[in-house]
């Protein structure tokens, strides 16, 4: 399999579009027609995990976090510079699945909350999504090609379903005048053309490839479109809702919380006694959706990256809030894999899937 045909995969499944517009996602460093060898998942891409990529002779990284996110000035033997001059001179492909595959339904909130062995779970924050319905008319005789071309371009798909679309027929008229050159009829002459009128969806993020591909793929010299944007409930967003299967006190949910994702340390705000049932995580860093979590019935908050003024306003409110670390996102090297396995399961030339076991947390705990 080549790199074209993963990212196309990846992006089914945990489209890049869906990551927040400050990110970077995608294919970082590497190149689309390399046949893939192998895949390392990884939380960071760290000089040690390139080694172990070239030691399992893997040529694919895909890393949660991307190396190249801030402005990268120079690429030289120094810093963040000699990974990437590494990966480069080894032939090792970097992707990035970074807040596309945090609010992805099975993403890291839902790897983390796995861990926690939360029930009933739902999401805190659904995404807003929208779509476009597509109208065009086609001569009859011309739409079997038109449809084909769309398809080729990847339009008209709904997962495992191609040609999505809906005919009606009718009939269309227009006369020619001036400098037309007409597909069909003569110049200053009325003509009337059967034709269908074609319906399909697409995605928010092919509006420009739909134009585009119907102004360069339909007979006439000026189409007729319509995009009319819909809106739905998204089935992405951030953070999981759930509830633990009995209640503890806050001071043991802690230690349980610290077991569970098997870390080196915890700290909480609240009361040490407060009952915790219905539990909200988001990994990583997810201060400014307490509130939110707290309105929807939360007894407590978890995320990592918690700053003192953000605990002494919750503390303050009576929010608790319980600090995981940043580094606890690591549940997602074992939980991508497992995900990867299962989308890339029906392709042929397979090849390794390993969940790097490198630890890359930079703080060392006493
Ligand atoms: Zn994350
Ligand atoms: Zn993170």
């Amino acid at each position: 399999m080549k790199i074209s045909e993963l990212m196309k995969i990846l992006n089914n499944h945990v489209p890049f579009h869906q990551a927040e517009s400050w990110d970077n996602v995608g294919l970082l460093i590497g190149n689309d027609n390399l046949d893939i060898t192998g895949i390392l998942t990884t939380l960071d891409c760290t000089d040690d995990v390139v080694n172990q990529a070239i030691e399992l002779n893997t040529n694919t990284i895909i890393a949660h976090h991307p190396l190249i996110f801030k402005g990268v000035k120079r690429i030289v033997e120094d810093g963040y510079g000699s990974i990437i001059r590494k990966l480069i001179q080894n032939n090792i492909n970097l992707i990035a699945l970074h807040t596309n595959l945090d609010v992805h339904p099975e993403g890291v909130n839902r790897m983390l909350a796995h861990q926690l062995g939360l029930e009933n779970i739902s999401m805190i924050n659904t995404n807003s999504s929208y779509y476009y319905k597509v109208q065009t008319f086609i001569p009859k005789n011309y739409v079997e090609i038109f449809k084909d071309s769309l398809n080729e371009l990847g339009l008209a798909k709904e997962g495992n379903y191609e040609y999505c679309f809906f005919e009606s027929e009718g009939k269309g008229q227009f006369k020619p005048v001036g400098d037309a050159s007409p597909y069909i009829g003569k110049l200053d002459s009325i003509e009337y053309v059967d034709e269908i009128k074609l319906e399909f969806m697409i995605k928010s993020n092919e509006l420009e490839i739909a134009k585009r591909a119907i102004l360069d793929n339909h007979p006439y010299e000026t189409p007729v479109f319509d995009f009319i944007k819909m809106n739905k409930e998204s089935e992405y967003g951030l953070g999981i809702i759930g509830q633990l299967n009995k209640t503890m006190t806050l001071d043991e949910f802690s230690e349980y919380a610290k077991k569970q994702l098997n870390i080196p340390s915890v700290r909480y705000t609240g009361q040490h006694d407060s009952p915790i049932k219905k539990v909200a995580i988001i990994g990583g860093s997810g201060i400014g959706f307490e509130y939110k979590a707290s309105q929807l019935g939360a007894d407590v908050f978890v995320t990592g990256d918690i700053k003192h003024h953000d605990a002494l306003d919750a503390k303050i409110q009576n929010v608790n809030l319980l600090d995981i670390n940043h580094y606890s996102e690591y549940v997602m090297k074992e939980g991508l894999k497992e995900l990867l396995a299962k989308w890339l399961f029906k392709y042929e030339n397979q090849f390794p899937i390993y969940a790097s076991e490198i630890n890359t947390d930079p703080f060392k705990y006493k």
